[in-house]
């Protein structure tokens, strides 16, 4: 199996940290989200322990929330120990109602409303990452009014390009996010945060995309900063004290994906920042790694009911679920590939040659095309989908008003609701 929290009992059952994924689904209604606290524990203390040992004590690690933002992740985040990073005022008042310390919140975005700035300085958000010199202005302005020293960091663009799917590739030098090293940009904003007087520049962000599974892409963008911070030294006389090398650790969707080693992964790029300030005599900066997909992503679990099974003599099968894209808009964006299974008959055969479809009016609402399942599938059975822990909930919408899912949690063998099911009330509630 895809992750090592997914087994199947004698019976045939798909047990998920396990617990029995048909009768979990049986007691909350379906569809459902289930995730593994457990497993996400875990994960929170292999980046929080490996960045310690290698890159030293002052490292530490940032839940990327936009992968997974409800109260109870902030509550797991603060007992971790974990910062984390934001990127609304949505996720950063989540977050502060579940009691999270928001000196250890880094509030990203490429485009933060005056509002927000305000909003997020008020509430006492540790750092900005500041996109772009409008912003840097404005949070400086914002600040002076508020006689406040906001601490920043500048997000930079390294010019890389992850070979990832182009959406998901944000360290290019065209990128939306971000000011260019290439374009002398980067080093113009730096001199601006260096004179604004209600701005606490604490060094540099960059972050290059998405489902990296290799570490050269973390050690090409951490050596081009190295040079930066150095280049920065030799004309500002400015040191950095923190370098933050963002996301976009790879998680397995199916079995062919390879498993990412996070600690080995850290080690090497531990390596290779260490010996880079070396060879610049700069001191070693407190390294941050912002981590959110790898966090959650297989920690997360999609239950659904068939609804109907079409089969078009000559074409093709289709196998409806009382869900969809509203849920998980990720093969309609992405085309992304999800690991799709039959949590009741896992000892069957997959023989019938499918496409797994939605419930919305939209020919794009496909959760995964040309899969296998087992022929004796029948209305009323079970699916579940995999890996869908990171950008499901998240990223879930009201299409069709369509209320959003529950999310369950698993932990220890026990389970508990965590954000409940909306209601059609709830999305009717705003209509006047
Ligand atoms: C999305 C994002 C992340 C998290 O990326 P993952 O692929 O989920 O690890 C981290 N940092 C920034 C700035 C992001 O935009």
């Amino acid at each position: 199996m895809i992750c090592k929290n997914l087994t199947v009992d004698e019976r045939g059952i798909l047990l998920f940290a396990g617990q029995d994924t048909v009768s979990l689904l049986r007691t909350y209604g379906s569809p459902l989200y289930l995730m593994d606290e457990d497993l996400i524990r875990e994960r929170c203390r292999t980046y929080r322990e490996a960045m310690k040992e290698y890159f030293g004590q002052d490292a530490l690690p940032l839940y990327a929330s936009k992968a997974a933002s409800f109260k109870e992740i902030y509550r797991i985040m603060k007992e971790e120990q974990m910062g984390i990073d934001v990127v609304s005022c949505g996720e950063i008042i989540t977050a502060h109602e579940a009691g999270f310390p928001l000196e250890q919140a880094y509030f990203h975005s490429n485009n933060k409303t005056d509002a927000d700035i305000a909003y997020a300085i008020e509430k006492g958000v540790g750092y900005f990452v500041v996109d772009n010199e409008d912003e840097l202005y404005a949070i400086e302005d914002i600040a002076a009014k508020k006689n406040h020293s906001q601490k920043i960091l500048l997000r930079l663009t390294p010019g890389i390009d992850t070979h990832t799917y182009e959406a998901v590739n944000t360290g290019k030098v065209d990128s939306k996010f971000g000011s260019a090293i290439e374009t002398g940009q980067a080093e113009a904003i730096t001199a601006l945060a260096l004179s604004l007087s209600h701005i606490d520049l604490r060094g540099f962000h960059c972050h290059v995309g998405s489902q990296v599974f290799d570490s050269d892409t973390f050690i090409r963008s951490s050596e081009i900063m190295m040079e930066f911070i150095g280049k920065i030294r030799e004309k500002y006389g400015y040191t950095a004290k923190e370098l933050d090398l963002g996301g976009g650790y790879g998680v397995r969707y199916l079995e062919t994906d390879p498993e990412l080693d996070i600690a080995a992964n850290i080690a090497e790029v531990a390596k290779a920042v260490k010996s880079q300030a070396a060879a610049l005599d700069l001191p070693m900066p407190a390294i941050r790694l912002e981590p959110g997909r790898s966090i959650v992503a297989d920690s997360g679990m999609t239950l659904y009911t068939i609804g109907t099974i079409k089969k078009i003599p000559g074409y093709k099968n289709y196998i409806s679920v009382d869900g969809g894209m509203s849920d998980n808009p990720r093969y309609a964006l992405y085309g992304s590939e999800y690991t799709v299974v039959a949590p009741d008959r896992m000892k069957e055969e997959c023989d019938f040659p499918c496409s797994l479809v939605g419930r919305c009016c939209e020919s794009g609402d496909i959760i995964q095309e040309n899969i296998t399942l087992p022929a004796s599938l029948k209305r009323g059975d079970p699916i579940a989908v995999l890996t869908t822990g990171a950008y499901n909930f998240s990223m879930a919408s009201n299409y069709n008003r369509i209320p959003r899912l529950p999310i369950v949690m698993l932990k220890g063998g026990t389970h508990r609701l965590v954000v409940k099911r909306e209601t059609i009330e709830d999305v009717m509630q705003n209509d006047l």
